[in-house]
């Protein structure tokens, strides 16, 4: 029986990596969540893990007079995740921590020696050469849960590193697919919400939707299979069967194709290389029928370009990326500015610190920090001029 931990337990991911635990039969040691302590609370009366930890030390004091008849820990704050990880005991640790918050978790994983089955692609935007430089430094290995980097991993079985042509790394599109520039100003969050074909948690969705989920997932892939950006092209497949593919020297395209649903890509990261029966349904390929793909539009989504331009710049600037898109996505959802905002803001504050250098952990939250605070001056402004 494996055992695992579960960073980031109470969102979408994290709830689907519990899911798995409880149709595999994994031994759970460790959740964490932001401050949700309700779906906590649940989760601990379920799998009575040794260790949970809180990142809102308030939410963290109420859980442990919530739980005190449980012979669970409770460890409090950002540094109470951190503890948490270099204590538990388990193999894998799965981190679906949303956002920069995930960063140290991801390099606490690492320090532990577990396996990564990592979610938290931000870990990769922010600080991609650090993460994977001490995970080869440490033995660690990193397999990822995204979807598009599963099906990636699991295509780049067939061939050598030598021989790959290009990464083809598929996007739905989101739901505004098909819409002009000028045809997204008029678009609500409610639209924004609703994505064709993946349930997941707002703030990718909202990602998604804008193709900033692309973006990342562009800087993701080059870090973790080693390839230069000029190596990855993106492709709009409305359909979300084939997951990614890698395109081999010899013009050969392999794959991989199963019904969407995240929980078949956590349990593929802890249970690899071994292959499990699943809860997942069976991909009906005749029910699907046909599976198209197009380009991208990146004139009404110029936050994909914007991506490849930010591993292209290097330094801090994927991390600035990521600060300037969490800050207006936030301001998004709190309808404090408009969908075609996010684009302007994030373009306006990622202009601002153009040239920012960083290679080191400090200096890239630094960076991020610097970034937050002039992308939420020109939400200010943008909400003054409104
Ligand atoms: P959710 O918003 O649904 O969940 C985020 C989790 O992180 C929650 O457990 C939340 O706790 C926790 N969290 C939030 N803030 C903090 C913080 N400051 N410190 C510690 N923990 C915190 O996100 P998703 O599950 O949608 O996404 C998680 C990650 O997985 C992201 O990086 C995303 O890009 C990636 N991903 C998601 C997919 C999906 O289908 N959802 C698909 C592929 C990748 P609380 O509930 O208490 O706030």
């Amino acid at each position: 029986m494996k055992t695992i931990s579960i960073l980031g337990a109470t969102g979408s991911v994290g709830m689907q990596a519990l899911d798995v635990a409880r149709s595999r039969g994994y031994r759970v040691d460790l959740l964490t969540a932001g401050r949700n302590i309700d779906t906590l609370e649940r989760a601990v009366r379920e799998f009575s893990p040794a260790l949970v930890a809180v990142a809102d030390e308030a939410a963290a004091r109420d859980l442990r007079v919530r739980i005190a008849d449980t012979s669970t820990r409770v460890l409090a704050g950002e540094e109470g995740i951190v503890q948490g990880i270099a204590l538990s005991q388990s193999e894998v640790a799965v981190n679906s921590i949303i956002g920069e918050a995930g960063l140290l978790p991801t390099l606490a994983v690492i320090d532990s020696g577990k396996r990564l089955a990592l979610a938290n692609k931000e870990s990769l935007v922010i600080a991609g050469d650090i993460v994977m430089r001490r995970a080869r430094e440490r033995g660690v290995e990193i397999i990822p849960v995204d979807s598009e980097h599963c099906a990636i991993f699991q295509s780049l079985k067939s061939g050598r590193q030598s021989e790959i042509k290009r990464i083809l790394l598929t996007a739905s599109g989101g739901p505004f697919f098909g819409r002009s520039a000028e045809q997204l100003r008029a678009v609500t969050l409610e639209d924004t919400l609703a994505h064709p074909t993946w349930k997941m948690g707002k703030k990718i969705t909202v990602d998604s939707a804008t193709l900033m989920n692309k973006g990342f997932e562009v800087i993701e892939a080059c870090h973790l299979f080693g390839v230069g950006s000029d190596k990855v092209r993106v492709l709009v497949h409305r359909e979300s069967i084939l997951h990614s593919a890698v395109e081999y020297i010899d013009n050969s395209v392999i794959g991989e194709m199963s019904v969407p649903d995240m929980r078949m890509c956590v349990q593929y990261a802890v249970d690899y290389p071994d292959r499990c029966p699943t809860a997942s349904a069976e991909l009906d390929l005749v029910g699907v029928g046909a599976l198209t793909f197009c380009e991208v539009d990146t004139e009404a989504f110029p936050l994909l370009p914007l991506a490849f331009r930010a591993m292209a710049d290097g330094g801090a600037m994927p991390a600035v990326l990521n600060a300037a898109d969490e800050c207006a996505v936030a301001a998004f959802l709190r309808g404090k500015i408009r969908f075609s905002d996010i684009s302007e803001v994030v373009c306006e504050a990622y202009s601002h610190m153009e040239g920012r250098e960083g290679d080191t952990v400090e200096s890239l939250i630094a960076a991020d920090r610097e970034c937050r605070a002039i992308a939420e001056n020109i939400i200010t402004e943008k909400l003054g001029r409104a």
